[in-house]
This record gives C-alpha cells, structure tokens and sequence, in this order.
C-alpha cells in the first residue's frame, strides 16, 4: 500500500471513528477493579448507559464483542431443545440462528428477502398458530447491518400484544443503539442486546444486554448451563459498581465519555443527524443512477446505505480502487450480497463535511471504475445538507 496523508475515512459501518475525547479518556492509567475510584466510575457509567437504552432495569456489560452479548441472551433464558422465532432479514439475523442452533435452540425462520425490515404481520400470524406456547421467544435485528434496513421494534411489540402470545422479545441493536430512537422499556423489550464499536463509538470490545423484569425472574430458574454469561452475579455485584471478574477498565473511561457526548448532543438531535445523512445518501445514490438494496422507505436506515452495483461489475473491486486512491473503507457485501453490493456508514462521530468527503470518495471512485453517467450525486446531497432542496 502506498502512503496516504491526511485522516482515513473509516466508512465501514462499524467499527465506527473514534472521536478524540473518547481516545484521551481511554489513555489514562488502568486503576484497581475493586478500588474505591473504580466504583465511582462503575456506578456512574451503570447509571448512564441506561440513559441510552431508555431502561430503569440493569444493563449488563461484558467484555466481548456484540456477538458475546447474542449468546449471554439465549444462554440465560432459553434450554436446549426450546424453539425460538427469528425474522431473517439479512446476514446478522442469519448469525444470529447460527449461533441459537448451535446452542440446541430450535430456530423456526420467518424468511425474507434482505431488501426490508421484519414484517410485524407475519409474526402475529405465527404467533396466533401456536395457541401451545411453544415458541419460547422472538427475536428481530433492529437495525440490520448488512442490507441497511430497519426494523420496526415498536409495530412488532403491538403485533406480539395482538397475538397475546407470551414469548420474550428479543432485539438486537448493535448497530442502532446511539443512532436510532430506541425505548428498551416502553417498547416493551424483554432483552436488548449491543455492541461498543457502532453508535456508541467507542472501540470494540464491550457488549450490553438489557433486560426486563420478566427476562430477569425468568433466568432465575431457567436458562442453559453457563458461567461467564450470568446475569445474576453480574447484577448483584454492579449494584456496587464492581464487576464479577476484571472488566475493560479504559473501555469503560471511553464509554462514560461517549454518554456524555450523546448528551451534550442531545439524543434526539444526534437521531435527527443520522437520519438527515441517511437521506442526504440516498439522494447521491439516486443521482447515481444506482439502488439501494433496501425498498421499503418507512424502514431505510439511518445508519448506513447498501448500495447495488450494476449486474456483472464487482462491488469488492470497486472498494478496493477506492480504498487504493483515497484510502476510504467502505463495508463489503456480506453473506448472499457478497460481491453484489458495497456499505457506505454514515453513523457514529460523524458530520456534514465527513459525509461530503465520503460521498465524494465514493462518486470518484464509481467513474474511474467506469461508471461514467455517475454523476451528481454529491450535488445533491450537498443541495440537501444546505437546507436549499426541494423535500
Ligand atoms: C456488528 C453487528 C453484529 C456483530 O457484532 P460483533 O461485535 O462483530 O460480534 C451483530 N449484529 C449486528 C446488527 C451488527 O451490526
């Protein structure tokens, strides 16, 4: 690779830019766990990361990567052999069945197409059928990383009530949380899953699970064997502001400046900003003369636009002329998309002029690849970004 100057553009979407007060917390000297300091720390980051679930019941963090954090759900209030519903709605979803299956759940498929989110219709129908109570809980990706579609936690809540079907609501908001409106408690959630490295913009390496009262009471007597993913220690013990085991001391110095920059920003200012670069996206991709992978408007995600290159022309080459030229990442196709389409992450620290470098990395990149109607689409989002569009 050649040199670059300047600041890479990190548009993969996650992980996400690190912004530099969250860097500088994370550098400072590791502290003892079990010291008084420590606990200050502890209760006051326990306290926060609520603040962003929009919960009053504990939040649970681990050191591990989001997928830690999809295991530690199952493990604690499923047994093997137990059935759960999960809407296929792109390659995370498909993850996230992997891993139930190879736990002994028995994962029944609301399959989909990868261009939406989770259909909330389908889920009442297949909830009504089951009038024995089999399906033990359902379980949807809020914001599905690999297709850019959102799905609609709160209809799907509804759909569930609608069914008077008792199984527990899962959702996964690795992507979404920070970036997208989410009410862990009044959506009625019975375990949200996250992940440090996306909208809470902080390196990888921690996980969240929040929990209901009903996840809670039933992890008490049910559950797989399992240790390291306990919630019940794990509770007990942050009620002090400690932590069974070692936890990711400087990680958790970036989270609780990451909470404080989510507030100084205002969280529904910092929903508003990933929503306009959404549109402000899709618009160049428009202009383009490209799709987005997603079709359903009312679920386009904020977060990051999945882009569709034309039949023949490979998405992965495209990325790298990009990534060779003007050292920009952009997130590969993942699973059946692989090749066909290219991310763009517009979500994290993130801002006006960041998202028209990106957009012009991308429409540079898109006519040297060949593509030579490819243009405009940075004209317009920047149209779109001064306020002076037409809506
Ligand atoms: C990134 C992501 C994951 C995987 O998280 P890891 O931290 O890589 O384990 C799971 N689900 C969604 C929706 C994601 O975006």
């Amino acid at each position: 690779m050649g040199f670059h100057s300047g600041r890479h553009f990190l548009q993969i979407p996650g992980p996400t830019n690190v912004p530099d007060r969250v860097l500088r917390a994370i550098n400072s000297p590791t502290i003892d766990h079990r010291g008084p300091e420590f606990v200050e720390l502890g209760l006051d980051i326990l306290a926060g990361i609520k603040t962003i679930f929009k919960t009053s019941n504990p939040v649970i963090i681990f050191p591990a990567s989001g997928t830690g954090a999809w295991e530690s759900a199952l493990v604690n209030v499923l047994q093997a052999g137990d059935k759960v519903l999960m809407c296929e709605t792109g390659h995370f979803s498909t993850l996230w069945t992997r891993l139930a299956e190879r736990l002994g759940i028995d994962v029944e498929v609301i399959a989909g197409d990868w261009r939406r989110g989770a259909d909330p219709d389908k889920i009442q129908e297949r909830l009504m059928a089951d009038a024995g109570g089999a399906i033990k809980a359902v379980c949807v990706v809020h914001n599905e990383t690999s297709t850019g579609s959102l799905s609609r936690i709160k209809d799907i809540r509804g759909a569930i009530d609608r069914s008077d079907h008792p199984a527990l609501y899962m959702v996964d908001t690795i992507s979404s949380l920070a970036s997208v409106d989410y009410r862990h408690d009044e959506w009625g959630v019975d375990i949200t899953v996250s992940g440090s490295q996306k909208g809470l913009m902080l390196p990888p390496g921690l996980s969240f699970v929040a929990v209901s009262d009903r996840a809670i009471q039933v992890s008490e007597t049910g559950g797989m064997p399992r240790s390291y993913w306990r919630w019940d220690e794990m509770i007990e013990q942050n009620a002090k502001g400690v932590f069974p085991y070692t936890p990711a001391t400087n990680l958790l110095y970036g989270l609780k400046e990451s909470i404080a920059m989510l507030h100084e920003e205002g969280l529904d200012n910092v929903f508003a900003r990933h929503a306009r670069h959404g549109e402000a996206t899709r618009r160049a991709v428009t202009a383009w003369g490209l799709d987005n992978l997603c079709v359903s408007p009312d679920e386009f995600s904020p977060v990051l636009t999945t882009v569709m290159v034309p039949d023949g022309s490979d998405a992965d080459a495209l990325r790298k002329l990009i990534l060779d030229k003007f050292d920009m990442s952009l997130g590969t196709g993942l699973g059946k998309v692989a090749g066909k389409v290219f991310r763009i992450g517009h979500l994290g620290h993130f801002n006006d002029l960041m998202l028209a470098g990106t957009l012009s990395g991308v429409e540079m990149g898109l006519r040297l690849f060949g593509m030579d109607n490819a243009k405009g689409g940075v004209d317009v989002a920047l149209e779109y970004l001064a306020g002076q569009a037409a809506a």
